[in-house]
């Protein structure tokens, strides 16, 4: 049978670049939680404080009551550590290997896709286990200052330099993306891909949905992987119904097949 599977193998095997759009779907299959931004742990969205976690996970929270953020950084940095990438980051950094002008976005925060050894990458959304102060130039990760969120420590964490406020590397609620980010996403834009693939995204950031419909309207064949209807869902070529890592995998196994 001619499946959707096999539809996009032989894509992938004729293109040269491939872009991928990642997003927490793609870590869900590495047990982490599903984020929506970065707060996806609170599905009722109202924390302790009453207030809602996009308030609390702000830039604006973390410069007035910055033990309020830290406190759900904390929680987030936690329910993260010990987890690893999965056979869809590894698969698409192998990818990569094969084909050197491929490129992954992802919304993730969790570093995975450096993990698992993509090289040609953007973390729009920033990396969680980078670290640094705001006063001064100090920089740690959460590995070697946090111990990996392994034991307490008094929040917020302060510089031990200056005693400024530390903070995680990553775009909170309310803040502007990174300008090399969105210098980065300029120039992938600017590069005639052969293919686009979101995986595990539900493309409601215009810079995540924005290179599939660039893709789609220049004729370049766009695909989704993802186990729910997103907004990205109508309007791609190839919509696979099922879980990233698993499909990636297939995918993976049939570019390869003699
Ligand atoms: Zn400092």
């Amino acid at each position: 049978m001619y499946t959707l599977i096999t539809q996009v193998a032989e894509i992938f095997k004729k293109a040269d670049r491939i872009l991928f759009i990642t997003g927490a779907g793609l870590s869900a299959d590495s047990g982490l939680p599903t984020y929506r931004g970065i707060g996806g742990l609170y599905d009722d969205k109202h924390t302790d404080e009453g207030i809602p976690i996009e308030e609390a996970l702000s830039g604006d929270m973390l410069k007035r009551h910055p033990e309020i953020t830290w406190k759900y950084l904390w929680q987030i940095g936690s329910a993260c550590s010990g987890k690893k990438f999965n056979r869809g980051h590894e698969v698409i950094a192998l990818i990569e290997k094969m084909k050197s002008e491929t490129w992954v976005l992802t919304q993730n925060i969790d570093g995975f896709h450096r993990d698992a050894g993509s090289k040609n990458l953007i973390e729009v959304h920033g990396n969680a286990s980078e670290l640094y102060c705001t006063k001064c130039s100090f920089k740690s990760s959460s590995q070697n200052f946090l111990s990996g969120y392994g034991t307490a420590i008094q929040i917020p964490p302060k510089c031990p330099e200056c005693k400024g406020l530390i903070r995680p590397n990553v775009v909170l609620f309310g803040e502007m993306l990174p300008e090399k980010a969105l210098k980065q996403i300029y120039e992938i834009e600017t590069i005639r891909m052969d293919a686009v693939l979101s995986v595990g995204t539900s493309g409601v950031f215009p810079y995540i949905s924005g290179p599939v419909i660039m893709a789609r309207q220049a004729g370049v064949p766009t695909v989704e992987i993802n186990p729910c209807d997103t907004g990205l869902s109508d309007m791609v070529d190839f919509k696979i119904k099922a879980g990233a890592a698993e499909t990636l995998d297939r995918i993976w196994k049939e570019m390869n097949k003699a």
